[in-house]
């Protein structure tokens, strides 16, 4: 249920609702918009007291029923758009923010390199997997903290903040303490226990949709790290699988506005593992902006050919600035910048 408060009440009016809530056995959480304040009372409403009798008090609007399942994702909860903070990066503003790099962290030379490079053609996120969740087990597993290391050095050197994948909880801590954004990958995204666990920290969170997530299924996953306290959660449609084969996945680009229809949180769209060639990054990237995405993830190695993993969908560099440099219109003319 969704609580409306009166305009203009007061932080101990606001605290008297929030404690009858919680008192009657629900989770309250405070949405503090620009004209109204709003408290989400999350919690299984059967066996319990019936909330709209809070409308008996003075200081509540209304009390309405939430039918989206989604409750603190949703734009029925908060209608104007999130934005997510990272050391001086905004995703959900009106720029639209590109995170690039490698897909591994395979050495320290190579992070450098091209964490200067795309920097250069104004990347503002640096990505890299350390610990990397690979098909087959004999498959290139990653640096891991090795890597974490290495990717810390790129954005000392940069500037540039570091998004990175972690795979289980126990590694939630050290990936935190390295980087700026925690990515959940396709995979995991509806492993509840890590969701829960990067719901308890502060710093944002990438959450990159699986290859048989249904959008509900997506925003519920969302809604296990904002309900376990996070709000800084960042959605990433990243390709499902269909009965196609040409690609690696089918992008799904509906998703862009369907998710910005249904939630308030920031969508980026990775065309690298959405298409798997690198042929094709550019067109989907330059799709997804004009889509409406709020930013991309993409693949970027200076040799794809020796690439330890995802060789294929990898930009070398000037490919990379090339695109940057065609993003730009597209942007400006759906009212972004770049
Ligand atoms: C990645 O970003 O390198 C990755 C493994 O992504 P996904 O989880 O979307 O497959
Ligand atoms: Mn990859």
């Amino acid at each position: 249920m969704i609580i409306v408060l009166k305009s203009g009440i007061s932080d101990a009016e606001v605290n008297d609702v929030c404690r009858r809530i919680t008192e009657m056995g629900y989770g309250p959480h405070v949405v503090r918009g620009e004209f109204k304040t709003i408290v989400a009372a999350v919690g299984e409403e059967r066996g319990r007291p019936d909330l709209r009798l809070l409308e008996a008090l003075e200081t509540v609007e209304s009390v309405m029923p939430v039918q989206q399942p989604f409750k603190l994702a949703s734009r029925e909860v908060r209608s104007e758009s999130s934005e997510v903070r990272i050391n001086g990066v905004t995703v959900g503003g009106r720029d639209v923010v590109v995170m690039a790099g490698p897909c591994s962290v395979e050495s320290e030379a190579q992070v450098l390199e091209v964490a200067d490079a795309v920097k250069a053609s104004g990347a503002r996120v640096l990505r890299g997997g350390a610990y990397k969740p690979r098909t087959s087990p004999y498959a290139f597993q990653g640096l891991k903290e090795q890597g974490l290391r290495y990717l810390a050095e790129a954005r000392k050197r940069t500037g540039l903040p570091v998004v990175t994948e972690v795979l289980e909880t126990e590694s939630v801590e050290v990936v935190a303490e390295y980087s700026d954004i925690l990515q959940i990958g396709a995979r995991n995204i509806q492993n509840f226990t890590l969701l829960r666990r990067v719901g308890e920290i502060g710093k944002p969170i990438l959450l990159k949709r699986g290859m048989a997530t249904t959008i509900q299924e997506f925003l519920l996953s969302a809604e296990y790290v904002l309900s376990a306290g996070n709000p800084n959660v960042i959605l990433c449609e990243r390709g499902i699988r269909t009965f196609e084969t040409a690609t690696r996945f089918t992008l799904d680009l509906n998703a862009v506005p369907v998710l910005k229809k249904l939630c308030h949180l920031p969508v980026v769209v990775d065309p690298s593992h959405g298409t798997g060639h690198w042929d094709l990054v550019a067109p989907m990237a330059k799709g997804a902006v004009a889509c409406g995405a709020d930013g991309l993830i993409i693949e970027v190695h200076p040799r794809p050919e020796e690439a330890l993993s995802d060789g294929p969908q990898s930009l070398k560099p000037a490919k990379f600035a090339q695109l940057m440099r065609e993003l730009r219109p597209v942007a400006e003319a759906v009212g972004r910048g770049l």
